[in-house]
């Protein structure tokens, strides 16, 4: 057996052990509350859920910045909104992803922006922020505000591990690792599409539906428009069906079939 093949054998072992713990009433309550779909979810997703979170737990380091002290509930509620987006998938957890830093409250980053040939600095209010070398930072309250208000639409939690999905092919450029060439393709062809209609949206003034963050590069459209997947998938299918679709394919999961199975007509 080669090397990697062995780790992946120990890290198998390890996780399945992991999985195997059940969760405590507590840390359950937790889950259960962090995960907005959590009524809708047939028991086999919820225990899926429970299992990647212990793991996802056992893994990264959750540490608290600005004098933020991390309590478990804290880590569960990031844990298990990591874990959904894992769900049904046959994937790893987060590979890249070593250390979320929990700040209290949102925090100002002095932001280089680039529009055509004009460069705009300044500084700029965050919830979060996702890097390359494994670290994911959120603002607790913004995390806690998106638990306590399910539908707007926002969640940083999945805006920043989206960003790290889309890293784990080599490149952050709004397309995750999507198995196939074809599947490329028709991801390219329908978020590259929505992705200039929402520009010309705004540049014209119009309102619109997908958060205009999402206007500011493939990579933060494919990170917006992954929180409204999971926060406002109804929306979302109903005024973006291939989009939504897409998304759907690549998460697999029907979160607006979950949450309204029958849809009026
Ligand atoms: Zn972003």
């Amino acid at each position: 057996m080669s090397a990697p093949g062995l780790f992946g054998f120990f890290k198998q072992r390890r996780r399945a052990a992991l999985r195997a713990q059940p969760l405590t009433e507590e840390e359950r309550r937790w889950v259960s509350r962090a995960v907005h779909l959590w009524p809708a979810l047939p028991p086999d997703d919820r225990h899926e859920i429970e299992a990647t979170s212990r793991v996802f737990l056992a893994e990264k380091h959750i540490e608290g910045a600005a004098g933020l002290a991390v309590t478990d509930e804290m880590r569960w509620t990031i844990a298990a909104q990591a874990s959904l987006m894992l769900l049904h998938r046959d994937t790893d957890v987060f590979p890249q992803l070593d250390t979320v830093l929990v700040y209290p409250h949102g925090f100002v980053v002095d932001a280089v922006h680039r529009d055509g040939p004009v460069v705009i600095a300044g500084p700029e209010r965050r919830a979060g922020e996702s890097w390359r070398d494994g670290l994911v930072v959120l603002a607790w309250d913004e995390v806690a505000r998106d638990v306590r208000c399910h539908h707007g639409g926002h969640n940083v939690v999945l805006h920043e591990l989206a960003h790290q999905l889309d890293a784990e092919d080599g490149a952050v450029d709004g397309a995750p690792d999507l198995g196939s060439r074809a599947r490329f393709v028709a991801w390219a062809r329908v978020l590259g599409e929505e992705y200039h209609a929402l520009g010309e949206r705004l540049a014209s003034g119009a309102p619109s539906d997908i958060d205009a963050y999402g206007a500011t590069s493939p990579a933060e459209f494919f990170a917006v428009v992954t929180e409204e997947f999971y926060e406002r998938p109804a929306v979302l299918r109903a005024r973006h069906p291939e989009l939504y679709a897409e998304l759907a394919r690549f998460f697999q999961l029907d979160p607006a079939a979950l949450e309204d199975p029958a849809p009026a007509r």
